[in-house]
Parts: C-alpha cells; sequence; structure tokens
C-alpha cells in the first residue's frame, strides 16, 4: 500500500485567474463565486479576449468561437425584434 499515493489522488489543484478571477479546479474551469462548471471558451470571449494579458490562465484566452458580449447583445436584438414589434407583448401583461 502506498499511501503517499492515495493521499496525492484526493488533492485538487485549484488555479485562479489573477485576471478576471475565474478557477479552475483539477483543470476544470468553474466560474468564480458561483463554483459553476463553465466553459473555457465562453469565459475566453466574454471576460479573458478583453481583460485578460499576459496574467490571465485561462488556456482559452485568445480563442474565437466562444460566447461573447456582442453576440448576446445581438441575441436580444434578435429577440427583441421577434417578440417586441408583435401586438401580443406578452411580456407586458398586467
Ligand atoms: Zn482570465
Amino acid at each position: 500500500m502506498d499511501s503517499s499515493r492515495e493521499f496525492s489522488d484526493l488533492s485538487m489543484s485549484r488555479t485562479e485567474c489573477p485576471k478576471c478571477g475565474a478557477i479552475w479546479i483539477n483543470g476544470e474551469h468553474r466560474w468564480s463565486g458561483t463554483g459553476v462548471k463553465g466553459n473555457e471558451l465562453d469565459l475566453a470571449g466574454l471576460v479573458c479576449n478583453r481583460l485578460g494579458d499576459s496574467q490571465c490562465v485561462n488556456p482559452s484566452k485568445g480563442t474565437n468561437g466562444g460566447d461573447t458580449w456582442e453576440r448576446r447583445l445581438n441575441d436580444l436584438d434578435t429577440f427583441a425584434k421577434k417578440y417586441g414589434e408583435g401586438e401580443s407583448q406578452w411580456w407586458n401583461k398586467e
């Protein structure tokens, strides 16, 4: 029995991006604060590609293809166009 090895299997590695505060637990990205499993590519598009610099530890930093604010705004825009000019105004029911 090699107990030191068993111990190391249980240990967790935790890396925090000094720039955007995102954390990686055992190499898996989690959103800071919530601890919810995140998507490195989305994180890159939303945060790291804008704010990140050489300090940023996101392995997907500089990669396009994830979620971006532009895309989110476009989605909202499309959503508003699709539903906002209709006559039903389902969101505006009293
Ligand atoms: Zn970062």
